[in-house]
C-alpha cells in the first residue's frame, strides 16, 4: 500500500468500507454539506453501538484548518488502530464497552482539498465572500469571543457573525444535542504542543489542573514512543487570546476541551515525520479515551479543600475534605515539576483517611501534589483537585536564595542585528538559535549574587526558564539548547554579540535541550552537578553570575528557522515577575570552632564522693562514674547560633592488656541535676553521646571521639538557649559479673568542640493589617511590616482556589520591601486568597496573612 496522506475521498471510502466490515462497532454518518457540498462526515465508535449516545464520549476534530493534514490522517489510523486491535487488547475493548468514540476526520474538507490539490497552505473553508476573496477561518467562526472584521482576505478573517458556516454550524448542532461528550480534542499542527481551555482568563478555572494532567498524561504516551516531550500552554498575559475558536465552544458547554498541535510543519514529510507523529499520538489518543468516563457523571467527585497542614524540612503533611464513604479511596501523586503526568508510577500515597504524610523528602525543593477520590466497585476516578505547590524548608544549616535575572543586563542578541541588540535587553522575550533574518541569536542571562556570602558553599544549584513559544523551532531533531557558565570578566558590552558568542565557557551547565524535548507552557530548569556548584562558588567573588544559553548555529538547506523563545518576565511581551529566568541557590557556611574545657572533671563513687577524673569497677566491684560539667557561655546567642557538629574528646592514662568486658558510655544528661550516686546509678533514661569504648581500645588509641547525634545536638541547643551547663556522666558497663579493680583514669580536661554557624532560627513577625482595593482597574494589595532588623521582605502570592500555605503555593505576585502591590493580571470578577509572607536572610518564612477576595 502506498504510504502517503490520504485525500478526502479516499478517508470517506476507507471509513464506508469498514462501517460495512465492522457495522456492530463504527457507524459513518454525515453531519451537515459544505458550500462545494462535501459531506461532513462523522464515526461513531463503540460497542453496543445503538446506545452510544448514553455513554461517556470522547470528540476528535481534525483538520479545520485546511493545511494542517495531521488530524485527517491521524483520526483514519486511529480508528483502522482500533477495529484491528479490540479483539486482542482487553483495555480498548473496556473503554469501548463503558465509552464511546466521536471522530470528524476533517472538519474543513473542501480546505483541505483546495490544501491538496492547489496551494499547500491554505488554512481557511472555500465560502466566496463578499469582496471576492475566498474563505472563512472555521477556528474564528465560533461564537465565544467571536470578532467581526472587515479583513476578509485575512487568513485569521472569522466571517460575518459566529457560525455564519455550514461547518461550523454542523459541529455546533451535534455538541449541543450530544451531552455525554467530557473531553474534545482538536488536531492541528504545528509546534508539539497541547492548549487547553481556559475562558480568556489568566487565573486558573476549578478545572485547570484536570485539563493540565489529561495533556500531562498524553505526553507520557507520546514520549514513551518517540521520546518528544510536548509542551502544555495555556497562553498567559498578555499574549492576544485567540476569538471564536472551536476549543473555547466546546469548554463552555463543560466539556474538557484541548487544542493538539502536532509537528514542526504543517504538511511534513509523510514516512519519516507523519508516521512517526501518528504512531506517537495513537497511545496518546487511548489515554484520552480511557479518561473519558473519569469526567463524567458516573465518577466520584473532586476533592475539596486540598491544602497542606505543615510543611518540615524532609516531610509534609496535606489534608483534604470529603464526605465519609466506605467506597471511596485517595490516590496522592506527587512531581517535581509543574503540568506533569499524574499516572501510576507518580502515586507517593493510597489511603482512606482525609490525611497524608509524604515523608523523605528534599530540603527546599518544590513539590507538586494533588490527588483523585477512586471508588472501590466501580474503579472510576474523579477529576483532580488543583494542584498543591510547596517548596520543603531548610536544613538547620541551609540557606537559599532565589535571584531573579538583572533587567539591563539580560536579553538576547542576535548576528545580524548589531543595531538593535541593545534594545532586547530587559525588554523582549530570549529568542535563541538561528533563523534567515537575525542569524544566530544568543541569550545572555546575568545575575547579582552580592546577597549570597563570597564563602557560602553551594549544595545545590537550578537555572530555571519559561519557553514561551517553540513554533519557529521547525526542523525534526535538529539541534540542542545548553545553557553555559561565562567568566564576568569576559564580556565588557552585554550587547555584542562577537563578545557573548566567542565568551569562552567555563562550563556547559545540566543537560542539553534537544530539539525533540523542547516545550512551551512548561518550566524547564537545569541542574547544576555538585562540580558546577563549585564552579559557580568560585565566581561569587565578582559578585555576578553570567550565563549564555545558545543553540543551533547552521541551516539545513532549504530551512528558515530553528529558534525558541523564552520568557524574560520583562517588557511588553513578558510575564512579568513569576517568569522572570531564576536561580535557584541552596548554600551553607563554613562553621566556626570553639574548644571550651570543663569546669568541672570528677568521678562520684559511693564512698569517696570525689575525687580525681576517672571511672570503672572499684576493690568492692562498686561502679565508679566519672562526671563532667561544661559552660557553653563562651558559644554566641542561642537565637542564633545552630550547632552543626559536637564532640568531646576524652584521652585515657590507664590501659590494660588483659579485657574485662566493660565498655564505657558518654551520658549526657540533658537539664537533670545530679543528687546523689543513687541516683545515677538508678537513672533509667538515657542519651548516649556516640559509641562506647571498650577496655581493649583503651590502648589501641589515646584518644576517643563521642560524637553527638542529632538528637543530643538538639540537646545542646536547648541546654544553650536555656543558659545551663552541660552535665555528663561517664558510665561503666560489664558483661562479666564481679568485676573488681578496674578503674581508668582520665586525661585531665577532655575538651568539648562545638563547630556552629551563625544563622537565624525563627522567622520574623508577620505583615499585618492586610487590606485590598481596586485601583486603576487592578487589584491593590497593602499591608505593615514589621519592625525588626532582620526584615528583609515579604513575598506574595495568590492563589485562586484555597488560601496558600506555602509561599510557593500560587502565583507569586510579589517579592521586596514595599509594603503595597498590584496583582497585574488578576480578574475583578473571581474569588481567590492572597498570602503575605515575611522572611529573613535564611530565609524563614512567617506564617501566612492571608486575605480572602471576594468580587
Ligand atoms: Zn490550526
Amino acid at each position: 500500500m502506498k504510504n502517503q496522506y490520504l485525500s478526502y475521498d479516499e478517508g470517506t471510502k476507507l471509513l464506508k468500507n469498514l462501517s460495512d466490515k465492522f457495522p456492530d462497532i463504527l457507524q459513518v454518518k454525515s453531519i451537515g454539506k459544505t458550500h462545494e457540498n462535501r459531506d461532513i462526515v462523522l464515526a461513531t465508535l463503540s460497542f453496543d453501538i445503538e446506545n452510544e449516545s448514553t455513554k461517556p464520549a470522547l470528540l476528535f476534530t481534525g483538520t479545520i484548518h485546511a493545511r494542517e493534514w495531521i488530524g485527517h490522517e491521524l483520526c483514519l489510523k486511529f480508528i483502522t488502530y482500533i477495529l484491528n486491535n479490540f479483539d486482542t487488547n482487553p483495555q480498548i475493548k473496556e473503554y469501548l464497552k463503558r465509552s464511546t468514540l466521536y471522530m470528524v476526520p476533517c472538519l474543513n474538507p473542501d480546505g483541505f482539498e483546495y490544501s491538496r490539490k492547489h496551494f499547500s497552505f491554505w488554512r481557511k473553508n472555500r465560502k466566496k465572500n463578499k469582496d471576492g476573496s475566498y474563505g472563512v477561518d472555521l477556528n474564528r467562526n465560533f461564537s465565544i469571543g467571536f470578532v467581526k472584521t472587515s479583513q476578509m482576505s485575512s487568513n485569521v478573517y472569522g466571517g460575518e457573525e459566529a457560525f455564519s458556516e455550514p461547518e461550523t454550524k454542523a459541529i455546533k448542532e451535534f455538541v449541543d444535542t450530544h451531552n455525554n461528550i467530557t473531553i474534545a480534542l482538536d488536531y492541528h499542527s504545528q509546534g508539539n504542543v497541547f492548549f487547553p481551555a481556559h475562558k480568556f482568563r489568566h487565573e486558573q478555572e476549578i478545572d485547570g489542573t484536570d485539563l493540565n494532567t489529561i495533556c500531562a498524561n498524553m505526553s507520557e504516551k507520546i514520549h514513551k514512543v518517540t521520546g518528544r516531550n510536548y509542551g502544555i500552554h495555556r497562553g498567559k498575559p498578555p499574549a492576544k487570546l485567540i476569538s471564536g475558536s472551536g476549543r473555547e465552544y466546546y469548554y463552555s458547554k463543560g466539556i474538557k476541551a484541548i487544542v493538539v498541535e502536532v509537528g514542526t510543519k504543517n504538511i511534513p514529510d509523510y514516512m519519516k515525520v507523519m508516521s512517526s507523529s501518528i504512531n506517537e499520538n495513537i497511545p496518546a489518543l487511548l489515554e484520552a479515551f480511557k479518561e473519558t468516563i473519569n469526567y463524567s457523571s458516573l465518577a466520584p467527585k473532586r476533592v475539596d479543600s486540598f491544602t497542606i497542614q505543615c510543611v518540615e524540612e524532609t516531610f509534609l503533611k496535606l489534608r483534604w475534605d470529603y464526605e465519609l464513604r466506605n467506597d471511596i479511596y485517595f490516590e496522592i501523586y506527587r512531581n517535581t515539576k509543574d503540568k506533569a503526568s499524574c499516572e501510576i508510577q507518580n502515586i507517593v500515597g493510597i489511603t482512606k483517611e482525609h490525611t497524608f504524610k509524604d515523608i523523605e523528602l528534599e530540603s527546599a525543593t518544590t513539590y507538586y501534589y494533588t490527588i483523585r477520590a477512586v471508588n472501590k466497585q466501580t474503579n472510576l476516578r474523579s477529576p483532580f483537585a488543583p494542584v498543591v505547590k510547596v517548596k520543603t524548608g531548610l536544613e538547620k544549616d541551609e540557606f537559599s536564595k532565589m535571584l531573579f535575572a538583572l533587567k539591563n543586563e539580560t536579553g538576547y542578541v542576535g548576528e545580524n542585528m548589531n543595531e538593535t541588540n541593545r534594545s532586547h535587553f530587559g525588554n523582549n522575550s530570549l529568542f535563541v538559535g538561528i533563523n534567515k533574518t537575525k542569524g544566530i541569536c544568543n541569550a545572555l542571562i546575568c545575575y547579582d549574587t552580592s546577597s549570597i556570602p563570597k564563602n557560602a558553599i553551594i549544595k545545590k544549584a537550578r537555572l530555571h526558564l519559561y519557553p514561551m513559544n517553540r513554533v519557529a523551532a521547525k526542523i525534526e531533531r535538529f539541534g540542542e539548547w545548553n545553557l553555559s557558565l561565562l567568566d564576568n570578566d569576559d564580556i565588557n558590552d552585554v550587547a555584542d554579540f562577537a563578545q557573548v558568542e566567542n565568551a569562552p565557557c567555563i562550563q556547559v551547565i545540566g543537560d542539553a535541550i534537544k530539539s525533540q524535548s523542547l516545550t512551551q507552557g512548561i518550566w524547564n530548569y537545569w541542574e547544576f552537578s555538585s562540580y558546577q556548584c563549585s564552579l559557580l562558588q568560585k565566581e561569587l567573588i565578582k559578585n555576578k553570575a553570567v550565563f549564555r544559553v545558545d543553540g543551533p548555529k547552521t541551516l539545513p538547506y532549504g530551512e528558515d528557522s530553528q529558534m525558541m523563545q523564552f520568557d524574560i518576565g520583562y517588557g511588553n511581551y513578558g510575564g512579568g515577575l513569576h517568569y522572570r529566568p531564576m536561580l535557584e541557590i541552596k548554600y551553607t557556611i563554613p562553621s566556626q570552632k570553639i574548644e571550651i574545657e570543663p569546669n568541672i572533671a570528677e568521678s562520684i563513687s559511693q564512698n569517696l564522693k570525689k575525687s580525681q577524673f576517672e571511672s570503672g569497677y572499684n576493690k568492692d566491684g562498686n561502679k565508679i562514674y566519672g562526671h563532667l560539667e561544661y559552660d557553653l557561655s563562651t558559644l554566641p546567642s542561642s537565637c542564633t547560633t545552630v550547632i552543626t557538629r559536637a564532640y568531646i574528646e576524652l584521652s585515657n592514662q590507664t590501659v590494660y592488656t588483659k579485657s574485662k568486658g566493660i565498655s564505657f558510655y558518654l551520658e549526657l544528661l540533658d537539664n537533670d541535676i545530679i543528687l546523689s550516686y543513687e541516683d545515677i546509678k538508678n537513672r533509667e533514661r538515657v542519651e548516649y553521646i556516640g559509641y562506647e569504648i571498650r577496655d581493649v581500645d583503651l590502648k589501641k588509641r589515646e584518644k576517643h571521639y563521642f560524637i553527638f547525634d542529632t538528637l543530643s545536638k538538639l540537646s545542646l541547643e536547648n541546654i544553650h538557649a536555656n543558659s545551663k551547663r552541660l552535665e555528663i556522666i561517664i558510665k561503666p558497663t560489664s558483661t562479666q559479673s564481679n568485676v573488681k579493680n578496674r578503674i581508668v583514669k582520665w586525661g585531665i580536661k577532655p575538651k568539648l568542640i562545638i563547630e556552629y554557624i551563625n544563622r537565624r532560627k525563627t522567622p520574623v513577625s508577620k505583615v499585618t493589617n492586610l487590606t485590598n482595593k481596586i485601583d486603576k482597574g487592578r487589584i491593590k494589595l497593602s499591608w505593615k511590616n514589621p519592625k525588626d532588623e532582620d526584615f528583609i521582605g515579604v513575598y506574595v502570592v495568590r492563589n485562586s482556589f484555597h488560601p496558600p500555605k506555602n509561599f510557593m503555593d500560587g502565583v507569586k505576585i510579589y517579592g521586596g520591601k514595599d509594603d503595597y502591590t498590584y496583582d497585574t493580571f488578576g480578574s475583578l470578577d473571581k474569588e481567590k486568597y492572597y498570602s503575605v509572607f515575611t522572611y529573613d536572610n535564611v530565609p524563614n518564612y512567617s506564617e501566612p496573612e492571608i486575605l480572602h477576595f471576594v468580587p
